[in-house]
């Protein structure tokens, strides 16, 4: 029992996740406050600019617990907590109903599974950001009107950073605002602060050797605060090298039409990925978030090019709802086009023999059916169809690594509470969305989906406290 509480629940972070649990507690008859670093009333977050698609594994969100279920352990390759997978899988849906509830709209915005549960009004279709009063942005705006007349609030400009322990317990938090401390007693602090994407130090020691030549595909206002704050009274972290994000054309690092959208992933799907010596060095059939790390953990990551004809360019090309061709180009990226190989790689500054040799092997390996036998790095075709380069004119394109959030974090059970290395867990911690780790990446870089996540960590997180606390 925690007798300085001034309130049941602290939230360290006002994305979907901070503001769902919030409302969620106050509905259950808790006290929340939220601490949110962010100053201005939009404060930026990766809530703020989502593209709003709930799904799980890009499938339907309200498919049957168990299909659902078996495509979390599919996709992350046995990296996932199996408990973590169940509930992920069992109430997903209960985060739609519930956002409807609280008067969110839902629409279907293509004729894609991937695409039947999208917060409106969605972002129009078109290059770089576009969240004014768009769905995420909407979204926060909605919760944090309910959060007031339920009685809670958001304090804005405090920054969480450290965590106050009693007995093993933790029962609050030190948050810095306008230069001093001000420490927040509760029964439970629920650590929403999104990850450790924007923080360049722990990007570089667990993902990227060159986190400064990565792009950030996203708020960036995850530094890492929860799991260093977790860290130090005992939470174990987990699955920390991994990051959910895509390829993008190098040019988003200067060029703000460029990123978040249109991104790559339809071309190095279609096509091959080569390094600065002309050779492959993924498997570019595993997805365009498993190549957005690969590229990540290159000696240079902007030393990457992705490689294509030009009936790649006409198909692939024009997959998705923002399609590289046309907006690519039309935005000012720099796509490298020749007739020959030779030429292509003397415009891309690749060694041309390498090129060329890697191209022919890569079309051999396609008609001899050897993608995924005898060719190194092996090539999977499940889910993507591998295209021959063959015809002019050939395309190079400078690419980069967008990071959008970190998949790891601080490991919880299924209530989302904090855990130890040994397992146990952390009476009164809880850490939600981004800073949940256990769920996302692995071998696979398994990606479940920051939105269902951020959604469910918070309902049950919040319910927990509820069931549990003696009031
Ligand atoms: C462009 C884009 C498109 C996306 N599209 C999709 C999609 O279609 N589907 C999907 O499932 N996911 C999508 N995502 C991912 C999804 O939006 C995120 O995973 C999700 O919104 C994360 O929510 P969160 O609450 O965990 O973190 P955030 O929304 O990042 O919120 C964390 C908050 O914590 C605050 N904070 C950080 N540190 C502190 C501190 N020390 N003290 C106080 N406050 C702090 C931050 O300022 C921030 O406001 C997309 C993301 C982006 C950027």
């Amino acid at each position: 029992m925690n007798d300085k509480a001034q309130y049941d629940v602290v939230v360290v972070g006002g994305g979907i996740a901070g503001m769902i649990a919030a409302n969620r507690a106050a509905q259950l008859n808790l006290r929340p406050i939220v601490l949110e670093q962010g100053t201005g009333a939009k404060y930026l977050c990766n809530t703020r600019y989502t593209g709003g698609t709930f799904h799980i594994c890009l499938r339907e969100i309200t498919l049957d617990e168990e299909t659902l279920r078996q495509k979390i352990l599919e996709s992350t390759a046995g990296f996932v907590k199996p408990e973590l997978a169940q509930v992920i899988a069992r109430e997903g849906r209960r985060v739609i109903r519930w956002l409807q509830d609280e008067g969110m709209r839902f629409m279907r915005a293509s004729a894609s599974e991937y695409h039947k549960w999208v917060l409106a009004p969605p972002g129009r279709s078109r290059p770089g950001l576009d969240w004014e009063g768009r769905c995420g942005d909407v979204l926060l705006r909605t919760l944090e009107g309910h959060l007031d007349s339920r009685g809670g609030e958001i304090v804005r400009g405090a920054r969480a950073r450290t965590l106050i322990m009693d007995n093993g317990r933790c029962v609050g938090v030190v948050a810095q605002r306008n230069g001093t401390e001000t420490p927040y007693y509760a029964r439970a602090v629920f650590v929403a602060d999104g990850g450790f994407q924007g923080d360049a130090e722990l990007v570089g020691r667990y993902i990227s050797r060159r986190p400064e030549r990565l792009k950030q595909r996203g708020a960036g206002t995850g530094r890492g605060d929860g799991m260093k704050m977790a860290s130090a009274v005992g939470a174990a972290l987990v699955g920390m090298d991994r990051f959910y994000g895509h390829t993008l054309s190098k040019d988003a690092l200067t060029n703000d039409n460029l990123w978040p959208y249109p991104y790559l992933d339809s071309l190095v799907t279609a096509g091959i990925v080569v390094d600065a010596n002309g050779q492959r060095f993924v498997d570019e059939g595993r997805g365009g978030v498993y190549v957005a790390n690969a590229v990540a953990q290159l000696d240079d990551p902007l030393s990457a090019h992705v490689i294509l004809d030009s009936a790649i360019w006409e198909k692939a090309g024009r997959n998705g709802l923002i399609p590289a061709n046309p907006h690519l180009e039309r935005e000012g990226a720099a796509i490298h086009r020749a007739d020959t190989l030779d030429a292509l790689a003397s415009a891309a500054h690749l060694p041309a023999d390498a090129l060329k040799r890697t191209i022919s092997e890569y079309n051999d390996a396609i008609a001899g059916k050897r993608l995924q036998s005898g060719y190194t790095p092996s090539r999977q075709t499940a889910r993507y169809d591998a295209c021959p380069i063959a015809k002019a004119p050939f395309h190079a394109l400078p690419m980069c690594a967008g990071i959008t959030y970190t998949m790891g974090g601080i490991s919880v059970d299924a209530h989302a509470q904090a855990l130890r290395a040994d397992g146990s867990p952390i009476e009164g911690l809880y850490a939600l969305g981004g800073a949940a780790g256990g769920l996302e990446g692995g071998p696979e870089v398994g990606y479940v989906g920051g939105l269902a996540k951020g959604g469910v960590t918070a309902l049950v997180a919040a319910e927990h406290v509820a069931a549990t606390s003696s009031k």
